[in-house]
């Protein structure tokens, strides 16, 4: 029997996994290998690993945690889960059964991209979600903002620190009129209709193609498309979620417990705004710590 079985080995999973493994818990790790950065060409922000290709810092990771005995990792599915504290038991994809008497939940997000031919091409490259991990490249640039909702207004204000030309695109929004004289005060022209395309170079954006024409140029565009989780295992367990203006995220408390006594969460799985790497290893190793002390005698 594992002491804790982690859903998910990227970010937050194996920044767990190494908490535990410190403590000489035996741990076994589920992973299929798709985090949500992997179309980056390279990853920003994370402390020590600033501008390395997102895939290159899991792979040192992993390296790294084969120091740790108690620690397995398996490239497998988790399908199933049941059972309750200090008994729970996860059903692989590959046909395994594993038990464990904790349960970590950081299997991520996956996001939905817009349904027009050349964004999931350019998602990655030059259509990006978050300022913070891509902004500083492209500061100074002709930025486009897909408008999602009022969050996106915090986003106007926000980008302000990196670039003074902002278009925002409405795709087919109402965007509420205060907002508009908002954005109208601070001169960022609103394009109107719906986007019918991306036009690109190799995933770099040449033009945004709109119903209502004409074509417009930008550098970069940053959107945020609604996401969902990776797997629908919180589901099956009846776990408590929060909906968020971009998904659902799972509820957890202070100790990073989900609301069911056994099982913790961590990274985007639970993280409504702003998702980064760091924070996901931040929270997957506190997850990893609750975890263990929850298993003191
Ligand atoms: C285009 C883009 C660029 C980004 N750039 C940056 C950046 O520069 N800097 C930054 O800090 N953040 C960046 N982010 C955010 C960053 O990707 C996430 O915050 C981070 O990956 C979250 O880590 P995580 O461990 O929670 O989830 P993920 O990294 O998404 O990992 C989840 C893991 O769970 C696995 N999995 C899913 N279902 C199962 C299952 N049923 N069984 C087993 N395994 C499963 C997946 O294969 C995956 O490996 C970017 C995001 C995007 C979309």
């Amino acid at each position: 029997m594992n002491d804790v079985i982690i859903i998910g080995g990227s970010f937050a999973g194996l920044a767990a996994a190494l908490q535990l493994g410190r403590a000489r818990r035996k741990v076994t790790v589920l992973d299929t290998g798709l985090p949500r950065n992997r179309f980056a060409a390279h990853s920003h922000g994370l402390l020590g690993h600033d501008h390395k290709p997102p895939l290159d810092i899991l792979a040192e990771a992993r390296q790294q945690l084969t120091r740790y005995p108690t620690i397995r990792l398996v490239s497998a599915r988790a399908e199933s889960v049941s059972g309750s504290i200090d008994d729970f038991s996860v059903l692989t994809g590959d046909g395994q059964s594993l038990g464990a008497r904790r349960l970590i939940l950081s299997y991520g997000v996956v996001d939905k991209m817009l349904d027009v031919p050349g964004f999931a091409d350019s998602w990655g490259t030059s259509i990006v979600p978050c300022p913070y991990c891509d902004g500083f490249e492209v500061a100074g640039q002709h930025w486009g903002l897909v408008w999602s909702g009022p969050q996106s207004h915090q986003s106007v204000r926000l980008f302000h620190d990196w670039t003074d030309t902002l278009t925002l695109f409405a795709d087919g929004h109402n965007i509420p009129p205060d907002i508009r004289a908002d954005l109208a005060r601070r001169n960022i022209p609103v394009v109107e209709g719906r986007i019918v395309e991306i036009g690109h170079h190799k995933g770099h954006i040449t033009t945004i193609n709109l119903d209502t024409g004409p074509n417009v140029a930008v550098d970069i565009l940053f959107a945020h498309p609604r996401n969902k989780p990776s797997a629908s295992l919180h589901e099956s367990l009846g776990l408590s979620t929060v909906d968020t203006p971009l998904g659902i995220v799972l509820k957890v408390d202070e100790r990073r417990q989900t609301s069911m006594p056994g099982i913790y969460a961590a990274g985007d799985l639970t993280t409504p705004f702003l998702p980064s790497v760091t924070l996901a290893s931040s929270q997957g190793a506190m997850a990893g710590i609750f975890a263990q002390q929850s298993m003191l005698v």
